[in-house]
């Protein structure tokens, strides 16, 4: 009897969408959490669905997985992701979650200052810090 209401609760969940799998990291993750805005990425690995050609309208064709490439400041000081379709290359902005994990962000925003295009010498060399 207890493992049927187990699978009955189950169903019930599936049945009310309160939850869905991320496409890219295959963790469950639940509408709940996500503070008063539409949940439209993954809070673990950041990753989204291309589904939308403007933000909400479904009008996308494509559905490949979105990558979380980058994060910008907007002009209140609020954090937004940049994501990027691996199949057609959309790129999109989207708000942070109150519940995005802030480790991912962060390194997402500091993989560019870890990965610099040029040797960090060259700053010590551009600014006098440099022994001669
Ligand atoms: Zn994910
Ligand atoms: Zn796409």
């Amino acid at each position: 009897m207890k493992y049927k209401r187990f699978n009955y609760e189950n169903e019930n969940i599936k049945n009310t969408e309160e939850s869905f799998v991320c496409a890219a990291c295959g963790r469950n993750i639940t509408y709940a959490g996500a503070g008063s805005r539409h949940r439209n990425h993954c809070p673990h690995c950041l990753s989204s669905v291309h589904l939308d050609n403007v933000p909400g309208d479904r009008a996308a064709d494509c559905g490949g997985i979105m990558d979380a490439i980058g994060v910008w400041v907007r002009r209140d000081g609020e954090w937004a992701i940049i994501h990027r379709c691996r199949s057609c290359g959309h790129l999109s902005s989207n708000r942070i979650a109150s519940d995005d994990s802030p480790v991912k962000l962060l390194s997402i925003a500091l993989k560019p200052l870890a990965l610099p295009p040029f040797p960090l010498e060259s700053i010590e060399k551009m600014i006098g810090l440099s022994e001669k």
